[in-house]
């Protein structure tokens, strides 16, 4: 038959040797290869009981973040959605009543934020783009679940606990990374 091209080889079949037919050099060859595996480092580690020490750049869940006197800080502009490659974030804004100055920090606020974390690829260009410092990615692992509605982040799961009313809650919230 003539062949397409020239690169093609002619592979030897040669019969094999007796040493070759017992198979055991090539399985002490495999064992050694395994053995010396066994006292090696091992890659991996127990999660979640053990963790991997992150990048100081990795990015997890967002927070929504609060003022020093626990007042959300969210605007509902709508930056972050706007800049969200993904779509991944969703809200409705609401006005600010005579009596709610504690709660929130500007006259209108997100009465309803939500984050789609199956949509969110970490870019964090949300909190790129948040005049108000109201967002930012965190230092947490989104953790895993079998349901798809439970990783549509709202308020109750994204807004950083409140600075005086419950501080180490909110110091382990706000990480290293929190400003
Ligand atoms: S991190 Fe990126 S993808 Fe995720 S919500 Fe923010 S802007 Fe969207
Ligand atoms: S998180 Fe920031 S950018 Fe997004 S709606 Fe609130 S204030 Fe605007």
């Amino acid at each position: 038959m003539q062949a397409l091209t020239s690169r093609a080889k002619v592979v030897g079949r040669k019969p094999m040797t007796f040493l070759e037919k017992l198979y055991i050099p090539v399985i002490a060859k495999a064992m050694g290869i395994t053995f010396g595996h066994i006292f090696k480092k091992k890659p991996t580690v127990s999660y979640p009981e053990q963790r991997r020490t992150f990048s100081p750049v990795f990015r997890g869940v967002q927070v929504l973040n609060r003022d020093e006197e626990g007042r959300e800080r969210c605007t509902a502009c709508g930056l972050c959605a706007v800049a969200c490659p993904a779509e991944a974030i969703t809200m409705e804004a609401a006005e600010r009543l005579p009596g709610e100055e504690d709660l929130y920090k500007e006259e209108k606020y997100a009465a309803r934020y939500e984050i789609n974390m199956l949509r969110c690829i970490f870019c964090g260009l949300c909190e790129e783009a948040c005049p108000k410092d109201a967002v930012y990615l965190s230092e947490t692992l989104v953790p895993s679940n079998f349901n798809r509605e439970s990783f549509v982040y709202g308020k109750k799961e994204l807004l950083i606990p409140h600075p005086l009313k419950e501080p180490e809650a909110y110091a382990r919230a706000r990480g290293e990374r929190g400003s």
